[in-house]
């Protein structure tokens, strides 16, 4: 029987987990701290349900095999949650660009799509191919803006070839779209977490796995834990892992009477310059059933290009995230509850480094594989096929 040992019980570490042990193998995993999960948790707060991290999944045919396999039940988006808006010119739109701008927008997208040179190039930043296929204007107010609400970076250093350039997509979906339990992911990890122990995994919380172990190993864990865990037997691969920039990023959820649920739609992406610090704000009790008797909202911070926020505390980063909701909402409303999620070492940067950089291809000591978001993708789908694709090469071998 072939025995591995995961460093690292997060999304990452517990689906490769779930697929070695179904597929015979015996399995250890290491997690240094108390509690499963990583950064996907949801609180259960007395006003409704907080996620951490991760609200939603894309749905994918691997996601709801699993989800099958587990009996856990997908929900998904509220008609309410149909619009998306972007902010312009002091409000919030459904398409940002005026006339002249979006009949440029148009004509260039065309010519590019006609004579097929729309594929990003190498080594092109999401802000050049932008405005050679898009235009600038359209790049900084629609494309930018939504990269910075997904990647957390700055346009003017992710890479296209990353974000836009060819990569394997999970299997389709029965129906497409975003998914999350009924009582929000950890609901997921939870249910993951007691297969596992009925499949006999050998779980160890509040243990380090630093000293890899001497049969095979998956590290799960970021980039810069990563790095540290292969400092010995890899040092070239810890450096260059160690390179790996990490974007911090902060998420605040709030509650407020359900009297303030008068925006329709999932939420409203800030473009920058348009006076508004968030990245984003996602209207929780818009998007999924079952987030709160009254108003759930998610204002997102930070990112590369604003680490700063980081280091404010509550009070302080509150007024900001007030005068934010003021501009967009035309009122100033004191939340009932509101609940901070600070991430110092959030998301690895999808910038031009990590695309010259190509972490999957950097070499290994035997025996050692890697999964995490950092390798071919932030969102836990593509996550979901790296654990996969890993499992499969393991049993295999
Ligand atoms: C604010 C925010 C919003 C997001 N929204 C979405 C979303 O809506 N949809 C989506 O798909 N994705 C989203 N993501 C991304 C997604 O949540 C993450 O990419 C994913 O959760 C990472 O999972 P992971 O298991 O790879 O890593 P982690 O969750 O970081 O897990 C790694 C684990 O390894 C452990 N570890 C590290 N070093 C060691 C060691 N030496 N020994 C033992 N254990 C160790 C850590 O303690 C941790 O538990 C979001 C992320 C953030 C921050």
């Amino acid at each position: 029987m072939k025995r591995v040992t995961i460093v690292g019980g997060g999304f990452s570490g517990l689906t490769a987990a779930y697929y070695l042990a179904r597929g015979g193998a015996e399995v250890t995993i290491v997690e240094k701290q108390d509690r499963l999960g990583g950064m996907v948790d949801t609180l259960a707060t007395p006003q409704g349900l907080v996620e951490t991290a991760a609200s939603g999944i894309r749905n994918s045919g691997r996601l709801e095999e699993l989800c099958r396999e587990l009996g856990v039940p997908l929900v998904h988006t509220l008609k309410a949650s149909r619009r998306r808006y972007l902010y312009r010119h002091g409000r919030p739109t459904q398409w940002p660009l005026g006339f002249g701008e979006s009949l440029g927008f148009a004509g260039k997208l065309g010519a590019h799509l006609l004579t097929g040179s729309f594929r990003p190039k190498a080594e092109e930043s999401v802000e050049t191919w932008g405005a050679r296929v898009i235009g600038v204007r359209p790049t900084q107010k629609i494309l930018s803006a939504v990269l910075q609400g997904v990647y957390a970076g700055d346009s003017a250093k992710l890479s296209a070839s990353l974000l836009f350039g060819k990569r394997e997509k999970p299997p389709k979906p029965s129906k497409a779209g975003l998914v999350a339990p009924p009582n929000g992911l950890a609901q997921l990890s939870a249910t993951i977490v007691g297969r596992l122990r009925e499949l006999g995994v050998e779980i160890r919380t509040g243990v380090n796995g630093d000293g890899l172990s001497d049969g095979i190993t998956v590290l799960a864990t970021s980039a810069r834990d990563c790095s540290e865990l292969l400092k010995e037997r890899a040092p070239e691969t810890s450096k260059a892992l160690a390179s790996i920039e990490m974007v911090p990023l902060l998420r605040v959820t709030a509650f407020f009477p359900s009297g303030e649920n008068s925006w329709p739609g999932f939420g409203t992406l800030f473009p920058r310059e348009e006076g508004v610090r968030a990245l984003g704000v996602l209207f929780n009790t818009n998007i999924f059933p079952n987030r709160g008797e009254g108003h759930s909202e998610s204002w997102i911070y930070g990112g590369a290009t604003d680490r700063a926020i980081l280091d404010l505390d509550d009070a302080a980063l509150f007024e900001i995230m007030d005068r934010d909701r003021e501009l967009l909402v035309g009122r100033r409303v004191e939340p009932i509850a509101r609940y901070p999620q600070r991430w110092h070492v959030g998301l690895p940067h999808y910038d031009l480094h990590l695309e010259r950089l190509a972490p999957a291809k950097l070499p290994l000591p035997e025996n050692v594989f890697l999964t995490g978001n950092y390798l071919r993708g932030i969102g836990l789908p593509m996550l979901l096929e790296q654990s996969h694709a890993t499992a499969q090469r393991i049993l295999a071998t």
